[in-house]
């Protein structure tokens, strides 16, 4: 038999906060990567199949933990079970009661830097998360 180590990488968007640090204590989110190592021997765990285990078995794991920390706010809970407050937190509102979307986001801060420099064509690109983004007009 041979020992292998194979992984499997997750990943999900969710925002946090750590109560009292001086930069995380505010609300901000992250891209979540989440690196899966199984090690063990080839074939002992289904011997119809030469893999220490099936990539869809880890993934039938994470489904249900994807379900409740994608796209949540992960909070600390205190001793009697609800979140610690949030009073700490700077919070950012968009003008106008809008939604602080990438759309909406790209054009307020492009209209920043064009009240700034009103002589210079500019416009924002927004990422939000590694894939996906937003441009001012
Ligand atoms: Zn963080």
């Amino acid at each position: 038999m041979i020992t292998q180590t194979i992984c499997k990488t997750f990943t999900f968007e969710a925002a946090h906060v750590v109560p009292g640090h001086p930069q995380c204590g505010n609300i901000h989110g992250h891209t979540w990567r989440v690196d899966v190592f199984v090690k063990g021997e080839v074939g002992l765990h289904d011997p119809n199949f030469d893999y220490v285990i099936d990539f869809g078995e880890l993934k039938k794991v994470w489904q249900p933990i994807f379900d409740k920390v994608d796209h949540s706010l992960m909070l600390q809970a205190s001793s009697d079970g609800k979140p610690h407050l949030l009073h700490e937190t700077k919070l950012f509102a968009l003008p106008g009661e809008r939604m602080p979307t990438s759309e909406n986001l790209s054009n307020y801060f492009a209209n920043a830097f064009r009240d700034a420099l009103p002589a210079l064509s500019i416009w924002v690109r927004v990422w939000e998360g590694l894939t996906s983004w937003a441009e001012s007009e």
